[in-house]
């Protein structure tokens, strides 16, 4: 193995193997003249394509990998001048058909590294999937698919397909049916497909483990591997992960032949270019909060992370009634509804999106300046990806933590992960809320006066009115301005002067909570017996077991899914014939308990019940 350095400014390094550069493989490097074109079926390429293609003479950094002129004319049609040094690494191994593990977060553009080697690569007139992606997610799933559609060569003709729970089984099956090039899927449908044979695997060359380590993290990891068992023996296998736990290690060991290693380091500047910031509150407040925060910081695009469905519902709720535009996202909203949310936020259409945690994974909108954590996510990964929704694409962008005093020690657990501090901001007391409404309202009104109006008849009346007005009331112009600019904003008084002792005292109790868990962690440290992991842990009955063939990875994936807790915080599972024990950390919060009684394993309701409740 020999370890090379990609490009001189980037932090990128490629361990590839000197030996073996002719794999077997039964594909070689070309220009697919012939590939099969076929309608794109589902969902809408939602990619930013440019209307036309630009034939000058300039160069595309993207020649010289072995790319088609097609195909190049697609790169460029998405704008895409140079490749990212994940792409610059990964092609040459790809179109090779080598094996390749590529450690990479989202943004490094490694969606592209592997999907257009592969598009090169696709054999025409093939009636069975050529190529399988594994996603964690359908929200991933279905934006690799929208990217597959977007490079595709022969414009919206290889057959791209996602496959994910939640959506239509006889249509994905019609699809498969008419033939598909490229199958992007979560692991337990493609599973489900496999099983009744809709999805053909024979036809294999080419699978795709995306988000490797959140696979693992949601429990799909049996499932991973039950869909790599199935996969023919002569295959080129592709694998992404952000981070390289010993089990993905072991997998790529498992499945991988000899491997090409490209590692992509996040820029610590792109790190850096989220402003993360934390406000002291108690829950009866954060609303309020919420609502002053969105009064003085004027962002582009926002994401309010809350726990549960419910809070995301009465959040959406209170800001529409401040006449904010406003979208929710959560487990509940049907599949279609969420991809058309998703595209009114990043065409601007919804300001504010209130997410939960499961929901907005992997969500990609450019537009995300600032992202609100209602609620404090479960675990430190949960935050570093809820505020990764925002300095997205090189912009910069905000992140602010709402914590409460029982919460403050997570904080310094958070800062640590994301290697900088979390300062504490104030919450915008009401001179702040009434100087940005006063400069909004000035904007406001220097925009209508530049405007003007359009027709020349109602500035006729317009006028007239005031003319009449005035003389009538003897009013000075002044008199008469206000009483147009009052007209137009209404009633509701523009100046703030609610309750604001509250403000104040978060503060104060959070200092005052602050020495106290002091205090107890230096009791804490004297003490001799350190609370073990058990002891953190509570026992819950769920009311399915080995008749419904339930496995630990089915309540994994669906709690993990559904709370958003990390796997490895989950504790021991113990499967009986008609219920199952399980190990939650203690003190979950009621609403999520009562969304768990609700959620479905193996089609059952889980009906979860403390153990010794029952
Ligand atoms: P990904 O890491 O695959 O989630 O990609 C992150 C973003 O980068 C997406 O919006 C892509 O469209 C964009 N992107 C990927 N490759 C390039 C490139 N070579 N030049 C410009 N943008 C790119």
């Amino acid at each position: 193995m020999e370890t090379t350095k990609a490009n001189e400014d980037s932090t990128c390094s490629i361990n590839t193997p000197t030996s073996d550069l002719n794999k077997s493989h039964d594909e070689k490097i070309s220009n697919s003249k012939d590939q099969v074109i076929q309608d794109s079926p589902e969902e809408k390429v939602t990619h930013n394509k440019q209307d036309s293609f630009d034939n000058s003479d300039k160069k595309s950094g993207f020649e010289g990998f072995g790319f088609s002129s097609e195909l190049l004319k697609n790169i460029d049609k998405n704008g895409y001048k140079e490749p990212t040094p994940i792409q610059k690494a990964a092609f040459p191994e790809l179109m090779l058909g080598r094996d390749l593990v590529g450690q990479a977060q989202t943004g490094t553009g490694k969606t592209a590294a592997f999907a257009l080697p592969i598009l090169e690569r696709l054999k025409e007139n093939s009636k069975r999937p050529q190529v399988l992606v594994l996603a964690p997610t359908r929200e991933l799933a279905m934006q690799v698919a929208d990217s597959f559609r977007c490079y595709s060569a022969r414009d919206q003709k290889q057959k791209i397909l996602a496959v994910y729970g939640g959506a239509d089984f006889r249509t994905q099956i019609n699809a498969l049916k008419r033939g598909v090039d490229v199958v992007v899927g979560t692991p337990g449908r493609v599973m489900d497909h496999m099983r009744q044979g809709t999805l053909n695997k024979d036809g294999l060359k080419c699978l795709v483990l995306d988000e490797a380590d959140e696979m693992l993290r949601m429990g799909f990891i049996d499932d991973v591997e039950w869909v790599l068992d199935q996969l023919p023996k002569e295959r080129q296998m592709v694998l992404f992960s952000a981070t390289m736990p010993s089990e993905i290690r072991r997998l790529s060991k498992r499945y991988l032949n000899n491997p090409a290693e490209i590692t992509i380091k996040a820029h610590q500047k792109e790190a850096c270019l989220i402003k993360q910031q934390y406000i002291a509150i108690h829950n009866s407040h954060k609303i309020d909060a919420l609502k002053r925060i969105l009064e003085v910081m004027s962002s582009e695009g926002v994401i309010v992370f809350a726990r549960t469905k419910m809070i995301t519902l009465s959040i959406a709720q209170s800001l529409e009634t401040e006449g904010h535009a406003v979208a929710v996202l959560n487990g509940d909203v049907p599949q279609t509804q969420r991809e058309r949310t998703i595209e009114r936020l990043r065409n601007g259409r919804v300001n504010i999106l209130v997410a939960t945690d499961v929901a907005a994974r992997g969500l990609d909108v450019d537009r995300i300046g600032l992202v609100i954590n209602y609620d404090m996510p479960f675990d430190s990964e949960a935050y570093v990806h809820r505020i990764g929704r925002t300095g997205r694409a090189g912009r910069s962008g905000e992140a602010i933590l709402f914590v409460s005093p029982r919460e403050k020690h997570f904080l310094r657990t958070l800062e640590r992960k994301v290697g900088q501090p979390i300062e504490q901001m104030v919450i915008p007391d009401n001179s702040l809320v009434n100087k940005s409404r006063v400069a909004k309202l000035k904007k406001r009104l220097i925009t209508a006066a530049a405007a003007g109006r359009e027709h020349e008849e109602e500035i006729d009346i317009l006028q007239q009115i005031l003319k009449e007005v005035q003389e009538e009331l003897n009013l000075d112009q002044g008199q008469l301005s206000l009483a147009a600019i009052s007209l137009a904003i209404g009633t509701n008084p523009i100046l703030e002067r609610g309750d604001e002792s509250w403000l104040q005292q978060a503060f104060q109790k959070h200092r005052r909570d602050d020495r106290r868990d002091k205090r107890i962690n230096s009791r804490r440290r004297n003490d001799s017996n350190p609370t073990s992991h058990e002891d953190q842990l509570e026992r819950f009955r769920v009311e399915v077991g080995h008749r419904d063939h339930v496995k630990p990875s089915n309540l994994v994936g669906a709690i993990a899914n559904e709370t958003g807790l990390k796997g490895r915080m989950i504790g021991r599972i113990q499967i009986f014939d008609q219920y199952s024990l399980i190990d939650l950390p203690r003190g979950m919060p009621e609403n999520i308990f009562k969304d768990l009684k609700k959620v479905r394993v193996m089609n059952k309701e889980l009906q979860i019940n403390r153990a010794n409740s029952k």
